[in-house]
């Protein structure tokens, strides 16, 4: 049974990034839905970004806000 020793807390982009997990960004005014280049997003915002409550993406079809959701690359790469 697992401890909360064994709990590994995925709170950074790097985190993120590093367990196989990554960001999609959602804008609600254009319902514009794309996929997030981690590498490049913890270039802008550090490694240690903290991926709760991180700033709004920048929607890449309107220039707004968009919201971030998680993602799985393993998951989606199995779905291929
Ligand atoms: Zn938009």
């Amino acid at each position: 049974m697992a401890t909360a020793a064994d709990l590994i807390v995925l709170d950074t982009l790097s985190m993120l990034y590093a367990h196989g997990h990554g960001l999609n960004g959602y804008c609600r005014p254009c319902r514009g839905y794309f996929g997030v280049l981690m590498l490049v997003l913890m270039l802008e915002r550090g490694r240690d970004c903290l991926s709760i409550d991180m700033a709004p993406l920048r929607c890449l079809g309107c220039g707004g806000g968009a919201r971030s959701t998680a993602s799985s690359r393993r998951r989606r790469a199995a779905q291929v």
